[in-house]
């Protein structure tokens, strides 16, 4: 009997194998005459192919985005936008692409199609992380939100197994958020809970075979639903930490998610019983859904430490300092002791406990 408040996303989602054809239609539905394509350096020729597919509609390949949004080049994309006459952006990748898409178009008001080739979720968001001077803030804007997300499961079977592996825990932690999200309602959660299972499903498979299609339709399913999650309900301490680790000590956005959403689910279980019990039904095995968590991540061959992703012991202090500053709201207080022992195990790769 609890009342709710559900806001729909207005992202158009083309969801198959093979639709990367329909961008160009995508682009001229949206009236753009002159895009930018936005890539990683990695991804450059992936977004030169993009390029060639849109034809004239095409006014560059810019592959410079980088993680967490540095805002120095965002600043460098935008003066290239003005001095080019650019009047849409496309950016092809994971959230890193996006990312750099999102913060242009932010400051230009100009239209954003996004095709996504991880499973981060940025695409379904109207949420954008910056770093500047090694610290990352986070805001939620509706002119935020792109246009239009295309996913092509195609473009994602490059993705290597490693790597698929800790991007779907990270569309694992955003729906594994959303089950206690202050904000949760029932369209959200029935989403979040799909999204878990069609990951938990999926990606055994994908890191097996990163060639098995059906694997990867599932895993990529998995990926909409959790951005879509994240996009539609407020975040708390699992997504606080991972924003302060990955703006402080530039760690990699997925591997910080995989390690430290188990101790993030033990920390909270207490006071929100009912996504533990529904993550624990999931992943299966009949024990504590933390440690559950933690061990299909290692059955993925995951990391499960900070200290394996580049994390210093001597930032476990600072960083309990920082989460707590200005903390998300979360279902259970956040306490700094409590936060360091969390971090301190995460960061020793120990067995999740209710700290
Ligand atoms: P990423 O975008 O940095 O990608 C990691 C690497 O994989 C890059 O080199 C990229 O070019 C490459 N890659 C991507 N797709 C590939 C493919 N199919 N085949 C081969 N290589 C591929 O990583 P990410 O985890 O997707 O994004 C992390 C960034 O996104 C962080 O900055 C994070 O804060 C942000 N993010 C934001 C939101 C949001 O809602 N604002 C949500 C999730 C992540």
């Amino acid at each position: 009997m609890d009342s709710f408040t559900y806001n729909g996303l207005p992202t158009r989602v083309i969801f198959g194998v093979g639709t990367l054809a329909q961008l160009p239609e995508e682009v001229d539905r949206l009236g753009l005459r002159r895009v930018l394509i936005l890539s990683t350096a990695q991804q450059s020729d992936q977004a030169a192919e993009l390029g060639r597919l849109l034809g004239p509609r095409t006014g560059g390949v810019h592959a410079e985005a980088a993680m967490h949004t540095p805002v120095e080049v965002t600043e460098l994309a935008v003066g290239r936008v003005v001095a080019d006459g650019i009047d849409g952006l496309v950016s092809v990748g994971g959230g890193s692409s996006i990312g750099l898409g999102k913060a242009i178009s932010l400051r230009t008001d100009l239209p954003h199609v996004t095709v996504p080739t991880t499973y981060a979720g940025s695409e379904m968001t109207p949420i954008l992380g910056e770093t500047s001077g090694g610290i990352k803030t986070t805001r939620r804007d509706a002119r935020i939100l792109p246009a239009v997300a295309l996913y092509d499961v195609a473009l994602t079977l490059t993705l290597p197994p490693g790597f698929s592996a800790t991007s779907g825990m990270n569309a694992i932690a955003h729906a594994v958020e959303a089950l206690y999200a202050r904000d949760r309602n029932p369209i959200v959660s029935i989403m979040a809970e799909q999204c878990i299972a069609a990951l938990v499903r999926a990606l055994p498979g994908v890191v097996a075979d990163p060639d098995d299609l059906a694997a990867r339709f599932d895993a990529l399913y998995g990926a909409w639903l959790g951005g879509t999650c994240l996009g539609s309900v407020g975040m708390a301490l699992h997504h606080k930490l991972c924003h302060v680790l990955g703006g402080t000590f530039d760690l990699p956005h997925a591997e910080t998610h995989t390690v430290l959403l188990p101790h993030a689910v033990a920390y909270n279980a207490v006071a929100a019983p009912g996504m533990a019990g529904k993550l624990a039904a999931i992943l299966g095995g009949g024990g504590e859904a933390a440690e559950a968590l933690q061990s299909f991540a290692r059955r993925l061959g995951a990391p499960t430490a900070l200290r394996d992703i580049g994390m210093p012991e001597s930032g476990i202090d600072p960083a309990a300092d920082l989460a707590v500053q200005s903390p998300y709201w979360n279902p259970r207080p956040v306490e700094r002791d409590a936060v360091r022992t969390l971090l301190a195990r995460a960061w020793a790769g120990e067995p999740p406990i209710t700290p």
